[in-house]
């Protein structure tokens, strides 16, 4: 079923991986950059066979300009630009409004050039947080915001919502879905990495000397592309108002370790293996934010389960531990990390 989609950040880690599968499947693309002089070289570069078939247009989530050129013509939309930074901002609206204004204009466009398939970038931010008794997810659960969230977190419940409002009340007739993943790894394309692929490369080059005591849920970048595809793909009666977390399992970071030491141990020479105790975490929170973040986390186990995203889209999610390994491989393969 080749067409025309609109994927918008194709910039960042999980766009370049959904232009990635689109193309290789058939499809013509319209990607949204926030520079285009400065990203559509790196983009052609990348997809240097695509030709005509791949489209830049230069529109930001704060603005309205270029969003209608961008949606002209398409069949979908995977809407994946967000802010997703790696520090936390003073002020939570610098990543809470582009996340729902973006989103917002995103499905204004689209519906005003017609479009009926729109897929949203969630996030398991918006499944899983703010619920401090329970310790397994599904895409039916919804982050409490009431509990006092960290920004991003907030930015992504808050996004997903309004869409889903805004589609109710302004576009009952399309069809809205959102893929909401976990932390995601898989292989990089360049070092402009993922918040998310930061945590690995810190854990392979040394950077984190001590293992804290927190786990993450884990999903491969493939996968999360694969959702997205799968569900501009899917009949409409398969996948509308549907919520698909991408998530293959629950790890602990020293599992992850030591996950990494079994599959490359030519690579995992720095690779932790001595536990952070929580009060050094608490103690380094005071000067770090990467330790703030992690003193929330400490202990706590949040599951979220990805079998209703199987189930329904038909694909089973690459494990875990391949995930890693071709992480780390694809970090010492683009010299991110020294080999
Ligand atoms: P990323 O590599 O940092 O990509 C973020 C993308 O959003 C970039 O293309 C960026 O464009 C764009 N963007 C940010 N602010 C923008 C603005 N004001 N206007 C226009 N574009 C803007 O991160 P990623 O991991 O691929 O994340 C993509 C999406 O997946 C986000 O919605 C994120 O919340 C979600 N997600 C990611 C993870 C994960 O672990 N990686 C997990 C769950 C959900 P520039 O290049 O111009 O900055």
């Amino acid at each position: 079923m080749a067409g025309t989609v609109l994927v918008t950040g194709g910039t960042g880690y999980i766009g370049g991986e959904v232009i990635d599968q689109l193309l290789a499947r058939g499809y013509s693309v319209h990607t949204t950059v926030r520079n285009k002089a400065r990203s559509e070289p790196k983009l052609r570069a990348r997809w240097a066979d695509a030709g005509e078939r791949l489209k830049v247009f230069q529109a930001d989530l704060m603005s309205d300009a270029g969003w209608a050129e961008a949606n002209a013509g398409c069949d979908a939309v995977a809407h994946v630009a967000s802010p997703f930074p790696i520090g936390v901002p003073k002020d939570k609206d610098e990543l809470v409004v582009p996340a729902r204004e973006g989103t917002l204009r995103a499905l204004k466009f689209a519906h005003e050039a017609g479009i009926e398939r729109f897929v949203q970038t969630s996030s398991a931010a918006a499944i899983a947080y703010g619920q401090p008794e329970k310790d397994n997810f599904t895409h039916l659960d919804w982050t409490n915001l009431t509990a006092g969230v960290p920004p991003y977190i907030e930015s992504k419940t808050v996004a997903e919502r309004a869409a889903r409002d805004w589609v109710a009340m302004h576009a009952p007739t399309m069809t809205f879905c959102s893929v909401n993943p976990v932390a995601v790894f898989g292989p990089v394309y360049d070092d402009d990495m993922s918040t998310s692929v930061e945590l690995v490369k810190k854990i392979v080059d040394g950077s984190i000397p001590l293992i804290p005591d927190m786990g993450i849920c884990v999903t491969d970048v493939r996968d999360v592309a694969e959702a997205h595809v799968r569900a501009i793909e899917a009949p409409a009666e398969t996948v509308r108002g549907e919520r698909f977390p991408s998530s293959e399992k629950f790890l602990w970071l020293r599992e992850m370790a030591e996950i990494v030491r079994q599959r490359v141990p030519e690579h995992a020479a720095k690779v932790p293996r001595r536990p952070m105790p929580n009060w050094l975490v608490k103690l380094l929170a005071l000067f770090m934010d990467e330790m703030k973040q992690i003193k929330g986390e400490l202990g706590n186990v949040r599951d979220v389960s990805g079998k209703h995203t199987e189930e329904v889209l038909g694909f089973s999610f690459i494990p875990a531990e391949q995930t890693l390994e071709d992480t780390v491989r694809s970090l010492v393969a683009k010299g991110i990390v020294k080999a």
